[in-house]
């Protein structure tokens, strides 16, 4: 074999989780590779992925830590406000009613003079990924290039490409996605499922401004969301039975728009699309372990979630800060990243915290997604104790934060 290079620690998926993975490592002084299968150009490009993703404040930390925020800063919309409803909001803006079941989530009510968190489209927080990647000399990307065989030895891992080349290291992560072939042939099981539903995603102009609203009406074919993006702009993430998906898909726009008039009821004036549609058929995918000897499993590779909470990135982003740590604590006391000791460290801090998260996004889909009535009248009680009660309003408005628990030093709050 030729070419052989070395490096602490070869990535596998230059998606949104590999890449920040590869610069948060870089960060603490390990030489990194990160290898996708597909062409940077083709990622970056607009028809790639119409998702935004809602970032939470803690996530943004990390940006911020990493020097990636100020390229995102311009093009990502606070989060002022959330409400969400139990069926389908009257016009809170055209006559003050909304259905009598919705909770509001105030960021003033939190006193910190922050909002909830960003809207930002992905193409966004990939161009700022790819950017600081070129410009970090401790990530190597190899881009595109197909992982095609791994071996797990004693001292070190070997990753062959399909083009011939070989990289050693002391550590792989496994950033490959929800259908990880690398989790795959590491034997690692999964417990998995698919939801009856799609996430149509879609970019709408409107005529009134949103003020930082972020929108979420619990329908019964699933959760339609309404999300803040910058230029008058709303994203809209609507969960359909996957049935009647590609009926909605194949609407020209002006049915298109009028479907969702319906769902929006009429707070946001009139609505255009404004670019193309895509659908994400839904899954529910959980590693039952996130490590093996020299391989770590991060984002949707160990754990891919119903969009309900916009947690799924989140999640992954918490596993890279986590991992930093654990790794860069690990080099500086003389052990070996890869050892299955040091990774287990890695596995106690994330698997249940984002164990329980999953399936807390699990739950909440089917508790809501349905018309049953003894169901619906249940969950509306609950919807009315935590609306009244503002101490039980703050702390789901710190969850959806990802501001409790143990953080990492990335995510920690400054002072
Ligand atoms: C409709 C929808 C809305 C969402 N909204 C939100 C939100 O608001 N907030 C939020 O936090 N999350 C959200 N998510 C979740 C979020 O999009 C995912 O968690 C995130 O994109 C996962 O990133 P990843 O890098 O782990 O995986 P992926 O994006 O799947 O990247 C995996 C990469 O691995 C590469 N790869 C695979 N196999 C190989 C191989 N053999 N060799 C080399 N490369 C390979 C692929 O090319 C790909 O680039 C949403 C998801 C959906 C479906």
């Amino acid at each position: 074999m030729s070419d052989i290079q070395n490096f602490d620690i070869v990535i596998i998926g230059g998606g949104p989780a590999g890449g920040l993975a590869g610069l948060a490592l870089a960060a603490q002084g390990f030489s990194c590779a990160v290898v996708d299968a597909m062409d940077p150009a083709e990622m970056r490009a607009a028809p790639f992925d119409g998702r935004t993703s809602a970032i939470s404040y803690a996530s943004a930390r990390v940006f911020k830590r990493l020097g990636l925020w100020d390229a995102m800063a311009p093009e990502a919309e606070a989060i002022r406000d959330i409400l969400v409803t139990d069926g389908r909001a009257k016009s809170r803006f055209s006559d003050g009613t909304v259905s009598r079941f919705f909770l509001h989530f105030d960021s003033r009510e939190l006193g910190e003079d922050q909002p909830l968190g960003w809207i930002i489209e992905n193409r966004v927080i990939r161009d700022a990924l790819f950017d600081a990647i070129a410009a970090e000399d401790g990530v190597t990307l190899f881009a595109p290039a197909r992982r095609a065989a791994t071996k797990f030895n004693p001292g070190e891992a070997v990753v062959d490409l399909a083009d011939g080349r070989r990289l050693c290291a002391k550590l792989v992560i496994a950033a490959d996605g929800r259908h990880s072939a690398l989790r795959a042939e590491a034997g690692i099981k999964t417990n998995e499922w698919r939801y009856n539903q799609t996430g149509i995603v879609a970019t709408v102009a409107h005529e009134r401004p949103h003020e930082g609203f972020a929108q979420e009406f619990f329908l019964p074919s699933g959760p339609f969301a309404i999300l803040p993006m910058t230029n008058n702009r709303s994203s809209l993430v609507w969960t359909e039975r996957t049935a009647a998906a590609p009926a909605y898909m194949a609407l020209n726009d002006k049915a298109f728009r009028i479907e969702i008039e319906n769902r929006f009821g009429p707070y946001l004036g009139p609505v255009t699309p404004a670019g193309p549609r895509w659908s994400y058929p839904l899954a529910f995918t959980l590693a039952q372990t996130y490590v093996a000897p020299r391989l770590a499993l991060i984002g949707d590779a160990a754990h891919a979630v119903h969009p309900i909470a916009g947690q799924g990135y989140n999640l992954g982003i918490k596993d890279i800060a986590a991992l930093t740590d654990v790794l860069a604590e690990g080099r500086d006391v003389g052990l070996d990243i890869g050892a299955l000791t040091v990774l287990q460290n890695y596995q106690r801090w994330r698997r249940f915290d984002s164990a329980s998260l999953a399936l807390g996004t699990d739950l909440l889909n089917r508790l809501f997604s349905n018309d049953f009535g003894p169901l619906r009248f249940a969950r509306d009680i609950g919807m009315g104790a935590v609306g009244r009660v503002k101490p039980l309003r703050a702390f789901f408005m710190r969850q959806a934060g990802a501001d409790l628990g143990a953080l990492p030093s990335l995510m920690a709050r400054e002072g």
